[in-house]
């Protein structure tokens, strides 16, 4: 792989299907590699540690748009909250209510998606598709004040089972599908389908992807 992060960026773009939105997947990376991509017109950026993230945010430009996608510990919420234009991974009832909390006494509405397990692996984070889907028909949104909720965001499992894969998404647009089409619920902007990385998000736009999260097929391979 070349390792001119412009070119990757042109060349991801250029792959990417209009009104897909791309998130560079930025995470492990230091700021100078990020500036590297921001030179090259992106201005979406993915990152999975709070710290880092807020790290980043202080010292890159400001009109970078920064979604958080790892998974939230509730004692780091409120250093994240006016942080982000997006928080991705929003695995917990619990976790929702108090950046709801927070985003309020902060002052500011917090866009996030929810974010659906259906992959094997025991280790993902994210609601099962019935208990999200119970949460809607409960109208668990209803009592927010601070929270926008845009969507829904979901990984693949970790395999290279292409039709496993396919599968994976296909569920995960069923779940947001259903709730998008369901007009009692009287949802604004629901409209956000994050699905995607670098190995498998071709199959993920085919499924209804609108957003996809990019990382080492942009900035290489991470050092952790
Ligand atoms: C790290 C990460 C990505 C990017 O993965 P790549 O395989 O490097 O493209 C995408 N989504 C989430 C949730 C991640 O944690």
């Amino acid at each position: 792989m070349t390792m001119n992060i412009s070119d990757n960026i042109r060349e991801v773009r250029a792959e990417i299907p209009s009104g897909v939105e791309l998130v560079a997947v930025s995470k492990f990376h230091p700021s100078e590699v990020v500036m590297e991509a921001y030179s090259a017109g992106q201005r979406c950026f993915g990152e999975s540690r709070v710290q880092e993230l807020l790290e980043k945010e202080k010292e890159l430009p400001r009109d970078i748009k920064w979604h958080f996608i790892g998974h939230l510990q509730t004692n780091k919420v409120k250093q994240l909250i006016g942080k982000t234009s997006l928080i991705e991974s929003v695995d917990s009832e619990r976790l929702l209510r108090l950046i709801d909390k927070e985003s309020g006494k902060a002052g500011v509405v917090t866009n996030v998606l929810m974010q659906v397990h259906v992959a094997k692996e025991e280790t993902k984070f994210g609601f099962y598709p019935e208990e999200l889907l119970q949460f809607f028909t409960d109208r668990g949104f209803e009592t927010l004040t601070n929270t926008h909720i845009c969507g829904i965001m979901g990984m693949a499992s970790n395999t290279d089972d292409l039709i496993r894969v396919r599968e994976d998404f296909r569920n995960i647009a069923d779940v947001f599908n259903r709730i998008a089409n369901d007009s009692t619920l009287g949802l604004r902007g629901f409209d956000k389908l994050s699905m995607g990385m670098s190995g498998d998000w071709q199959i993920a736009v085919e499924e209804g992807a609108n957003i996809v999260r990019i990382g080492t097929r942009i900035f290489g391979e991470r050092q952790y």
